[in-house]
């Protein structure tokens, strides 16, 4: 047996040398391929994700949080929350992307989350959207935001004005009407004298 392992020992070497067989991984300049049913970081397509925090509630181990994130979808609601996911306590059940209404959360196959502080494996929206508005549509959700509040303004402004519009003619007609009455009146108070 010992002799069997010496052998070995010393073919082993020489067939990685000959027939270039991987003796050791070349992580992490050389990636190895990973399973189709991989699960690693998640990916979240933040232009779809509604903010609901499903995956929030869902996840046995509390490890999302919602928070703000102005890539998502700022012209829909700017208060708007979007998962962030702390992989210290994850656990790749898939629970939360089973839950997403929209089917926005997917696990992705980045499996690389190393850090040098606890908070560096703390992902936020930014780091897991796979799919995000640019800085460019944002400002043009925000200009457009702000033209539909301004056509929404005017278009109060106008209501009112007009409203007031109706109101000054049934207001002066109601000033007079008890003049007149007061006028009659005097006149059957005069009649009545003479
Ligand atoms: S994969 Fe599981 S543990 Fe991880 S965030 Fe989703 S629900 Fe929570
Ligand atoms: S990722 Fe899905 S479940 Fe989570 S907040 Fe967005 S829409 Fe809701």
């Amino acid at each position: 047996m010992l002799k069997k392992k010496m052998i070995k020992n010393f073919t082993w070497p020489l067939k990685v040398a000959t027939h270039g067989v991987e003796s050791t991984r070349l992580y992490p300049e050389v990636m190895m391929e990973l399973p189709a049913a991989e699960r690693g970081i998640h990916e979240l397509d933040a232009t779809t994700c509604i903010g609901c925090g499903s995956c929030a509630r869902v996840c046995p181990n509390s490890c999302i949080e919602m928070v703000p994130y102005k890539y998502g979808n700022p012209l829909k609601n700017k208060k708007m929350q979007f998962p962030q996911i702390d992989y210290g306590r994850c656990m790749f059940c898939g629970l939360c992307v089973d839950e997403c209404p929209v089917e926005c959360l997917k696990m992705g196959k980045n499996v690389v989350m190393t850090g040098w502080e606890r908070e560096d494996i703390v992902k936020g929206p930014g780091d897991i959207a796979a799919r995000k508005h640019s800085a460019k549509e944002v400002a043009e959700f925000e200009a457009e935001a702000k033209r539909i509040a301004a056509e929404k303004a005017a278009a109060k402004k106008a209501a009112a004005k007009e409203g007031a519009a109706k109101k000054a003619p049934a207001k002066a007609a109601g000033e007079k009407a008890p003049k007149k009455a007061e006028g009659a009146n005097d006149k059957s108070k005069n009649g009545g004298a003479s």
